[in-house]
């Protein structure tokens, strides 16, 4: 079984050709929650019946823009619902895409020590059956795909759960195409870590996009990841608290005019509503982080700058379609079990 039938991009309402997918914004979040702290200590800031009202109302606006897809990367450990995104997804013009993977930096929760080859309750790693079945039948029983596997690494650098979640995140990429994107630590350059740690397991560089480049201006670092074939994400426009917007259009003028324009793509991962940084915190500290900088006021500064009409299609429309488009599985013919097993091995065998 393939990712999506005829090589199409799973959406939350159906699979779209890749030519059809348009402007995309390839990381971003709708709700970034946490279920059981909603549950016990609910957010006063966070009312589900309006926070839907709000992203309806966000994604058409956007879709005035010209924006046409939206990936959101809300994966397990960022309180992923897809059954509220659903509700969303029903009544806006745009097309939203899935994601499976996990969201830690340094340790997974207490079931996973006791699951998974040569653990207490033993059985292959749930990571991988959770990642590929999100993939291939649909996340939790909503038959809506994954189109993106998603991982993470930063100042705890790759640590032993760490690296499960990267070797899980490799071997579905091995059984079902799907390109695989990260949180990435710039500043530690940690990108070339979490490229070589996927390549050594199979994953090819043009299938990974190493999320979060464009906090940083290092022109050498970035250009090291693209040149061994990776795309970069310049995908958090907005997030002014980390890096002012004119010094990340800078960058991405810079490798423009060195030729890049195939190996970024942009986006805010921005939220309508987080968590982590509720609304209350966003209006008064990064009021340009929401879905519309880009549309509003990054192109037409890209543009001044001096990129083309091409440079900016090929960012937002072609670059996205070819990551999102699945590429052809390399190990269908193997067992999940088996290869999974193996990757494991590897690890424990100290090759990172
Ligand atoms: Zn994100």
């Amino acid at each position: 079984m393939t990712s999506a039938p005829g090589g199409a991009v799973p959406t939350f309402r159906g699979a779209v050709r890749p030519a059809e997918l348009g402007p995309t914004l390839i990381h971003e979040h709708v709700f970034v929650g946490d279920p059981e702290l909603d549950l016990n200590h609910p957010h006063p800031e966070w009312d589900p019946a309006e926070a839907v009202e709000g992203a309806v109302a966000a994604l058409t606006r956007l879709h005035e823009l010209g924006i046409r897809t939206v990936v959101d990367l809300t994966v397990l450990g960022l309180g992923r619902d897809v059954a509220r995104i659903a509700r969303v997804a029903e009544r806006v013009p745009v097309h939203l895409v899935a994601a499976t993977g996990y969201y830690t930096s340094n340790v997974l929760p207490p079931f996973f020590r006791t699951h998974g080859p040569g653990r207490l309750v033993g059985g292959p790693d749930p990571l991988v059956e959770y990642f590929v079945r999100d993939i291939e039948d649909g996340i939790a029983g909503t038959g809506i795909r994954a189109g993106m596997i998603k991982v993470v690494t930063d100042e705890e650098g790759i640590t032993e759960d760490v690296a499960r979640v990267l070797a899980a995140a490799a071997e579905a990429h091995l059984r079902t195409g799907v390109t695989v994107t990260t949180h990435s630590r710039p500043a530690l350059r940690n990108g070339l870590q979490q490229l070589a740690f996927l390549r050594a397991r199979g994953v090819p560089p043009e299938r990974i996009v190493i999320g979060h480049s464009g906090d940083t201006e290092d022109l050498a670092y970035l250009r090291r990841l693209m040149d061994e074939g990776a795309t970069a994400g310049m995908d958090r426009f907005g997030m002014e608290h980390v890096l002012p917007d004119d010094r990340r259009v800078a960058t991405v003028l810079a490798l423009l005019r060195l030729g890049y324009s195939d190996r970024m793509v942009l986006s805010h991962d921005a939220a309508c509503f987080s968590r982590m940084t509720p609304p209350s915190w966003r209006a008064v500290h990064a009021p340009h982080w929401h879905y519309e900088s880009i549309s509003r006021r990054i192109l037409p500064m890209l543009t001044a700058g001096g990129a083309s009409e091409d440079d900016i299609r090929q960012m937002m429309t072609a670059n996205p379609a070819r990551l999102l488009a699945p590429a052809t599985p390399v190990a269908g013919a193997e067992t999940g079990v088996d290869r999974a097993d193996a990757a494991i091995r590897r690890h424990h065998g100290g090759s990172s």
